[in-house]
């Protein structure tokens, strides 16, 4: 098809469009897919009726342009388009060669009148092409799960006609929703937390814990990995790493062993709370499961909530581990996540941490210790990297 234009064609899903929303999320996405095919041929990005269009500098850039695009949330599905004259007899002298090498005994043929002037009704256009490509191929029309579907687009100026569909991930452009700061360990579960939140519209920023100089910065070089990582999604991000050695020493020469899981996550919680609200961030994410290791359980997580002014969500809450392993594999963050690290939580950590954590304890335990001011010199002493994809 040497001859002919070829664009990228998004689709969202329908029900994210709508409403008064639906203007916002059309730039949001268009502006995303602008940033995220940034220098890979792409010429032109634009804003059609339900759809946004990618034009492409040439063919050779497809396979790049396509796994730009799979990145970027709010994208249902896609398709490479080629643009061609408005004219129904010239589509079908194109037509067969476009279709070479391509076996099917059913088709559909979905019309879609974007430039209402024209003078075909959608279902006459359909029925016209239909006859013409079964006539041509022997091919049966079948409207429910055809071999093949064949979209033509009527555009002021062209037909965009395209078959082969890409799926991605959905969900809302990121943006859309807001900001939230996402807890990330160096484990497993935060980072598929994270991706989900951007899935769902949201600006994520991070907030790493570590423990350095107390031990090494495996933790550090971790969340780093997945911070530049989860960029891909966002185009830019900033990692907050924050301190919490000197508190967990505190905590260690004031509290029963017992307690200091409960007391750690109080602490990182209100430090996470700080940067996020001078980041505009709107509420905390977690890695959490229900039940998944001791210190989540629901008297743990409604003692930890207590300690925060702002809503904690944890969209793993109700996953199982393997779930959550497959998700990671899927993501690409596991590889990462299972590199061993010395992490902040396994420092000064009890056999025996406790399960049921009575919030009166804890808050008598909190008395002793200068809650204010330890949050505050962790804060001080968060270092920030910039990240952009
Ligand atoms: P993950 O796989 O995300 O590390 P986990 O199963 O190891 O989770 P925990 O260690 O109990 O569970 O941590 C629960 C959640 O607390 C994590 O998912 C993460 O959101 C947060 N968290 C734990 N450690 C840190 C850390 N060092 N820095 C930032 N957040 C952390
Ligand atoms: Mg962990």
């Amino acid at each position: 098809m040497e001859d002919l234009k070829s664009h990228a064609i998004v689709k969202t899903h329908e029900l994210a469009l709508k409403g008064k929303n639906r203007p916002w999320f059309m730039r949001k996405l268009t502006d995303n897919l602008r940033t995220a095919t940034k220098g890979s041929g792409v010429e032109r990005v634009w804003q059609g009726q339900l759809m946004v269009g990618l034009t492409l500098s040439d063919e050779e850039c497809w396979p790049e342009v396509k796994s730009r695009i799979k990145d970027v949330f709010g994208v249902a599905k896609f398709y490479k388009a080629y643009e061609m004259p408005r004219d129904l007899d010239d589509l079908k002298k194109r037509l067969p060669r476009m279709l070479e090498g391509r076996s099917f005994n059913s088709f559909r043929i979905t019309t879609n009148r974007a430039d209402k002037r024209y003078p075909m009704k959608s279902e006459e256009f359909n029925r016209d092409l239909g006859a013409f490509l079964k006539d041509l191929t022997g091919a049966q029309v079948i409207l429910k799960n055809p071999d093949i579907s064949i979209y033509v687009d009527i555009q002021p100026k062209s037909f965009l006609v395209y078959f082969d569909e890409v799926k991605a991930h959905g969900g809302l452009p990121v943006g859309v929703s807001g900001k939230v700061a996402v807890m990330l360990s160096g484990g497993i579960d935060s980072p598929v937390a994270a991706w989900q939140m951007m899935k769902r519209g949201c600006q994520a920023m991070f907030v790493h814990f570590h423990s350095y100089p107390l031990v090494d910065r495996t933790s550090i070089e971790k969340a780093v990995d997945l911070v530049e990582h989860l960029t891909r999604h966002q185009y830019e991000s900033n990692l907050f790493l924050a301190p919490l050695g000197e508190i967990q020493k505190k905590i260690i020469l004031s509290a029963p062993p017992s307690y200091r899981v409960v007391l750690y996550r109080r602490f990182m919680v209100r430090i996470t709370e700080v940067l996020a609200k001078r980041n505009r961030a709107q509420a905390i994410i977690t890695g959490e499961s229900c039940g998944q290791v001791a210190s989540q359980t629901l008297e743990n997580i409604a003692v930890v909530d207590q300690s925060a002014g702002m809503p904690i969500l944890r969209p793993l809450i109700g996953t199982n581990k393997e779930e959550i392993v497959s998700m990671a594999q899927a993501i690409d963050t596991f590889t990462i996540s299972i590199l061993p690290d010395q992490d902040c939580c396994t420092l000064f950590v009890p056999k025996h941490p406790e399960t049921k954590a009575d919030l009166n304890t804890v808050l008598r335990l909190e008395e002793s210790l200068s809650v204010d001011e330890m949050v505050q010199e962790a804060v001080e002493n968060t270092e920030r990297r910039h990240f952009a994809s």
